[in-house]
């Protein structure tokens, strides 16, 4: 090894140089004792399976519940001859049904993403 102060050769592991009689801090080799390289992040992984595993049936879940309050309130809205209220009940079941298939698509596509940054 070299002192990291004067630059002389001097032996390997020494803790002071024999030529300038400086602590010498030991360099380390990086291959040795560095950081180990970056590993893709296994949690992204794990959150892409959560999300495809569990995502996926609960905006099911969710879209059943905007489709179910939707058709009721259509028909609802039919048997009460197109009420006011009503007609914005089934507008509002319409929206969830929409928005539950909007969330179904997002979180397919993030799982894919999170789970494709694992390979
Ligand atoms: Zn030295």
């Amino acid at each position: 090894m070299y002192c990291p102060i004067c630059g002389n050769q001097i032996p390997d592991n020494s803790v002071v140089c024999p030529v300038c009689n400086q602590l010498v801090t030991y360099q380390a080799d990086p291959n040795q004792f560095g950081t180990p390289p970056k590993a893709p992040s296994k949690v992204l992984g794990i959150l892409g399976t959560i999300f495809g595993a569990l995502g996926i049936p609960l905006a099911i879940l969710i879209a059943c519940f905007g489709y179910i309050f939707g058709g009721a309130s259509l028909v609802l809205s039919i048997i009460g001859k197109s009420k006011n209220h009503e007609d914005k009940l089934a507008l509002v079941g319409i929206i969830l049904g929409a928005l539950a298939i909007v969330v179904a698509l997002i979180n397919s596509i993030a799982g894919v993403i999170l789970y494709s940054s694992l390979l």
